[in-house]
C-alpha cells in the first residue's frame, strides 16, 4: 500500500500535514512584505523556542552548514580547542575542527558512553595561560541515542572563563530541555529536519553577546556563512540571499503547533516516548546502547544479539513500511535505531513496538512472552 510509511528515524522526521499543506503553494519574493512578516513571526517564536534574547539565524543549510558556521565566525586557524567525541557527530566536530586548522584537543568516550565530564575540568583548570579558546560538544549523540551533560561541562567552561562553549544541538532543540539563555551557551546549532517538524533544508545558530566579540577578531575565511551578513538582515526581518520561502512557510506554521503544545509539553512528551521505547526494548530482552542516566529523549539505539539488526530493519519496513535507522561506522550492522522526535505520538511508538515484536516473531526470535514490549510501553503512558 503506498504512502503509509512511519518515519521512525532520528530525521528527517515526519511533517504535520498542516505544515505540509502550507508549504504547497508557489513561492513568493524574498523581499516582499509579505515574507518579511512572516518572519518577523518566525524570529519571535525561534528565540521562544530556544529559550533566549540572543538572535536565532536562519541558514539555508542542513545541520552540518550550522555546525561549519558555529566554527569558522568565532575562532582562527591555530586556536586550541576541545572536542567532545563520543559518536559520529562528535567525530564530525572534530573533523570539521581539524578541516579549518584548528589545533584539535579530543575527549573521547566509547560510543555508547557519555563523555567524562571530570575530563574537560581537568583540561580547562589546567589551562591556566587561557590558550582554550572554545569547547565543543554534541548534546544529543543521535548516533547513540547517549545524551553528554552539556549542563556541567558548561559549567566548567564558565569556571575557566575565556573559552567558548559551541554545542551541537541538532536533536535535542525542540526535543530536550536547553536553556541556552540560563546555562550562557555561547553558539548553539540545529537543523530544521529533527527536532522542528519540518523538512531538511535550514540550519539554525544561536549566538551570544560573548561571541559577537570573538566574531570581530575570528580569521577563518567566510563568505556564504558569515553569520554578520545574517545578523543584521535578521534585524530587518530578512535574510542575505534567498531563503527557501516555502520552507519558512513551514516553520511559521510548525512554531505555532509548538507554542500550542508548550515546551514543558514537548519536553515531557519526548520522555514519555523515550520512557516507553526503553521499558518495551528491556521487555523484549534486547539490550539497549546507552545508559539510562545518559538516554537521549530523542532516539534510542538497539543492540539485538541473537538477530540481525539489518534483517530487523529491512523485514520492519517490507511488512509494515516503517523505517528505522541502521548504526553509523564502526556501528553498521550492530545496531538499529528507534527515533522519537519531532511530531511524533504514543500511537507511533505502540505501533513500531507491536511491529517489532511481530518482526521478531518471523525472525524465529522466542525468547521473548508476545506481548511484553506493548504492555511495558503501555504501562509508561498509563502512568504519565
Ligand atoms: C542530523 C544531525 C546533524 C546534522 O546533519 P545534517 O545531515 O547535516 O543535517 C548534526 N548533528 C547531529 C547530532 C545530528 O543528529
Amino acid at each position: 500500500m503506498e504512502d503509509k510509511l512511519m518515519l521512525m528515524i532520528p530525521g528527517p522526521t515526519p511533517v504535520p500535514e498542516q505544515v505540509l499543506s502550507a508549504m504547497a503553494k508557489h513561492p513568493f519574493g524574498h523581499r516582499s512584505g509579505e515574507f518579511s512578516s512572516i518572519m518577523a513571526e518566525v524570529n519571535q517564536n525561534l528565540k521562544w523556542l530556544h529559550q533566549t534574547e540572543n538572535e536565532v539565524l536562519t541558514l539555508t543549510a542542513s545541520g552540518t552548514g550550522a555546525m561549519e558556521a558555529a566554527i569558522i565566525n568565532f575562532l582562527s586557524p591555530g586556536d586550541r580547542v576541545l572536542v567532545g567525541s563520543n559518536g559520529k557527530f562528535g567525530a564530525r566536530w572534530v573533523e570539521l575542527s581539524e578541516a579549518f586548522g584548528l589545533e584539535v584537543e579530543t575527549i573521547a568516550a566509547d560510543w555508547g558512553k557519555p563523555l567524562d565530564t571530570e575530563q574537560f575540568q581537568q583540561q580547562l583548570v589546567a589551562d591556566t595561560e587561557k590558550k582554550i579558546k572554545a569547547v565543543i560538544v554534541t548534546h544529543s549523540e543521535t548516533s547513540t541515542g547517549v545524551l553528554n551533560d552539556l549542563e556541567t561541562i558548561n559549567r566548567y567552561v564558565k569556571d575557566h572563563g575565556e573559552a567558548l562553549i559551541i554545542v551541537d544541538a541538532v536533536t535535542s532543540l525542540g526535543a530536550i530541555n536547553l536553556p541556552i539563555d540560563t546555562w550562557g551557551l555561547d553558539v548553539v546549532a540545529s537543523g530544521s529536519q529533527k527536532g522542528y517538524m519540518i523538512p531538511p533544508g535550514l540550519g539554525f545558530v544561536v549566538v551570544s553577546p560573548k561571541a559577537w566579540q570573538a566574531y570581530q577578531t575570528a580569521k577563518i575565511p567566510r563568505f556564504y556563512l558569515d553569520l554578520g551578513a545574517y545578523k543584521k538582515a535578521s534585524a530587518k526581518n530578512s535574510n542575505p540571499f534567498t531563503p527557501p520561502v516555502n520552507l519558512v512557510v513551514a516553520l511559521q506554521v510548525a512554531l505555532r503547533m509548538m507554542q500550542a503544545e508548550g515546551l514543558d509539553g514537548i519536553f515531557s512528551r519526548h520522555q514519555r516516548l523515550s520512557k516507553a521505547t526503553r521499558e518495551a526494548v528491556k521487555a523484549l530482552g534486547l539490550p539497549l546502547l546507552a545508559p539510562d542516566h545518559a538516554a537521549s529523549t530523542a532516539v534510542t539505539a538497539v543492540a539485538p544479539v541473537s538477530v540481525e539488526s539489518d534483517q530487523i530493519r529491512a523485514v520492519i519496513k517490507k511488512r509494515f513500511d516503517i523505517a528505522l535507522a541502521g548504526g553509523q561506522d564502526h556501528l553498521k550492522g550492530k545496531i538499529f535505531r528507534i527515533g522519537h522526535l519531532g511530531f511524533v505520538s504514543e500511537r507511533d511508538i505502540l505501533s513500531t513496538i507491536s511491529s517489532l515484536e511481530a518482526v521478531l516473531q518471523e525472525l524465529g526470535e522466542d525468547s521473548f512472552t508476545p506481548g511484553a514490549g506493548v504492555t511495558a510501553a503501555s504501562r509508561v503512558f498509563a502512568q504519565s
